[in-house]
């Protein structure tokens, strides 16, 4: 099967890979063994990669950027793109599905969370579908040398899938940095997803999802956040301004 290129576009200067089915895509280069970063660029990390260059780089190599946030998306449709968002935890989820499917063909692994949570989000995973082959589980916080004893298990597993949650923008620096150990499995950076596998936070409800309102229940539910969201009205205005300079041409 011929697989869709994608067709990339820039959201203020990070760019964005537009498909129509990320997961297909995915799969098939999981399939082919050829190794993929990929990134869930929203509004906080772009306006983050501007004042970060090496975030920006991390951004800018990854094989495959999803409009995981609403902002990004309204962004791509001012500018008269067909788009669809995809969530990463929705992307994640599909891969997991896959991994299952696969069985001892797709082993993968989990790194991220606090103590313990990576574990609860494996069981939750494990439930439900018993296949799934997860060869490790590491929480977040661990020392330089428990890093490299990471970095060598990795190697020597040589897992397909490599799920990363430390957050942005720490998860796509230790990908971009990590990733020659496998270089042919798929690493994504997942943000709090192995908090939401694992119960201890909720995604909005559907509804809110619908509004494109997921930040603000992320507000109400990690009121201490507010500083990091002054980056969505600082992303909403440079969208008018880049729009607005580009009627005027
Ligand atoms: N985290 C971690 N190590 C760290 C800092 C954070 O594993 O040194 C985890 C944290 O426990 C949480 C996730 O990274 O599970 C960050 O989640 P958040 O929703 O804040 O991600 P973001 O919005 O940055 O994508």
């Amino acid at each position: 099967m011929q697989s869709e290129v994608a067709k990339k576009f820039q959201v203020l200067g990070q760019p964005v890979h537009l498909l129509q089915d990320y997961p297909t895509w995915l799969i098939q280069r999981l399939q082919q063994g050829r190794g993929t970063h990929i990134v869930t660029l929203n509004a906080e990390m772009t306006i983050q990669a501007k004042e970060n260059p090496h975030l920006a780089e991390a951004i800018n190599q990854a094989e495959l950027v999803i409009p995981d946030g609403a902002g990004v998306v309204i962004y791509l449709q001012m500018y008269k793109q067909k788009v669809q968002r995809c969530p990463g935890i929705e992307l994640a989820e599909a891969l997991l599905k896959q991994a299952d499917q696969l069985q001892d063909k797709c082993p993968v692994y989990f790194y991220g969370g606090a103590p313990g949570v990576a574990q609860k989000a494996a069981q939750y995973w494990k439930q439900k579908n018993p296949n799934l082959k997860i060869v490790g589980i590491t929480d977040g916080y661990i020392s330089p040398d428990q890093q490299k004893e990471l970095t060598q298990t990795l190697e020597t597993l040589q897992p397909k899938i490599i799920f990363v949650g430390l957050g942005v923008p720490r998860q796509e620096l230790w990908i971009a940095k990590n990733r020659h150990h496998c270089p042919n499995s798929i690493w994504i950076g997942i943000g709090g997803s192995f908090d939401i596998w694992a119960g201890i936070k909720e995604r909005a409800p559907q509804w809110m999802q619908k509004l494109n309102l997921e930040w603000l229940y992320r507000l109400y539910q990690e009121p201490w956040r507010w500083r990091r969201m002054l980056a969505l009205p600082h992303f909403a205005w440079k969208a008018i301004l880049s729009l607005k300079t580009q009627n005027q041409n």
